[in-house]
């Protein structure tokens, strides 16, 4: 019997890095893979570098610590700004980090210097969705003090969109950012490696775009792992959409009526659902609940509706009765397949990648 886990299938993630570095590639644009949602798993880093990527980007230094330990020599980029209780850490292993605090960089700075390291840095802007990111009045400021800080290179800047406040990648922000990227070069008298159009949820803009301008690098998970845009979630023609599996376990399935009876209130996660009464049913329980997973962005296999859930359980509706120990596979959506890969109650099972032909 298999157990309660996580099932992510490498081939797929390589198939989709692979059509998405192509996609990307035809703009001259280079992918710089996310591993955050599975927390810097080495082999879904490999995947993504195997077929392309330039770079792995995490926002957390565990994760970009797992990915060095295991061998990995190509690119990291720390993408959230440095915890200053965390910069020497991140100038041991992060190549790059994003940054918006003057005070930050002089704490890498002198890190870097202790550590006889050279760090890079990539300087966030924001330009409307109101996360991180200095405000482009800004940017010069803070570009002068890279300059000026020993041992930090400024490899470029950059901006994320669509995270926090849902504001779309569009042609204005995006030219904003190619005029500003033209300013520091102006300014600075030299060319930036690296600019960094966003997510994504920038990928419906490329793809409009004739001319993405400066923009050169994108960094994408969601896209990768899950096969969708992340703006309205609309599966990217050509990619896997299946590549992430939550399984779980059965441990009760019975007769039961549809409809709950007696006085109702408050249900263990707020106001209870109205329920039409539809007879007898057979409800099946999986030994899986908002701990595990968020169970509102679970797809539920053909013919199986989820009823509900509570800490631990998952209450479903199956066309036939099931017996304990069977698996039932869903498909997470970004917010459930992150719990789930933090939880310690899952497994994790790889599927390796087919070898190529
Ligand atoms: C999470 C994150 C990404 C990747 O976003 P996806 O929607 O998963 O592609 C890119 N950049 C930054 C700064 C992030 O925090």
């Amino acid at each position: 019997m298999t157990g309660p886990g996580v099932e992510l299938d490498l081939g797929k993630i390589r198939d989709n890095s692979a059509l998405l570095v192509s996609l990307l590639g035809r703009f001259e644009i280079s992918l710089t893979g996310v591993t955050k949602a599975v927390r810097g798993l080495p082999e879904v880093a490999a995947a993504m570098l195997g077929a392309g990527a330039v770079a792995v980007a995490d926002s957390r230094i565990e994760n970009l610590e797992r990915l060095r330990t295991s061998g990995i020599s190509e690119r990291l980029v720390l993408i959230r700004s440095p915890m200053m209780s965390q910069v020497d850490r991140v100038v041991r292993t992060a190549d790059v980090s994003y940054n918006t605090e003057v005070s930050v960089l002089r704490a890498l700075s002198a890190a870097a210097r202790n550590a006889a390291v050279r760090h890079g840095v990539i300087v966030m802007v924001e330009l409307g969705d109101l996360r991180d990111g200095v405000r482009p009045q800004d940017l010069r400021s803070i570009v002068d003090a890279t300059f000026e800080l020993p041992n930090l290179t400024l490899v470029g800047i950059g901006t994320n969109l669509a995270c926090r406040s849902g504001v779309v990648p569009d042609e204005d922000n995006m030219a904003t950012l190619s005029d500003l990227a033209e300013q520091v070069e102006t300014s600075s008298g030299s060319p930036l490696e690296v600019v960094s159009g966003g997510n994504s949820a920038n990928l419906d803009w490329l793809q409009r775009e004739p001319d993405p301008g400066r923009v050169n690098d994108l960094r994408l998970g969601e896209a990768i792992l899950f096969g969708r845009e992340p703006l309205r979630r609309r599966p990217v023609p050509g990619l896997h959409t299946d590549a992430l599996v939550v399984r779980a376990e059965v441990i009760e399935s019975k007769r039961k009526p549809s409809a709950p009876k007696g006085h109702r209130e408050e249900t263990a996660f707020g106001a209870s659902a109205p329920v039409v009464d539809r007879g007898e049913i057979w409800q099946t329980i999986v030994a899986l609940g908002h701990q595990d997973t968020d169970p509102d962005g679970l797809e539920a296999p053909a013919g199986i509706t989820i009823l509900g859930a509570s800490s631990d359980h998952l209450v479903l509706e199956t066309p036939k009765q099931m017996a304990p120990g069977d698996s039932v596979r869903f498909l997470p959506g970004y917010g459930g397949f992150v719990r789930a890969m933090t939880s310690p109650y899952l497994g994790q099972t790889l599927t390796a990648p087919r070898s190529p032909s």
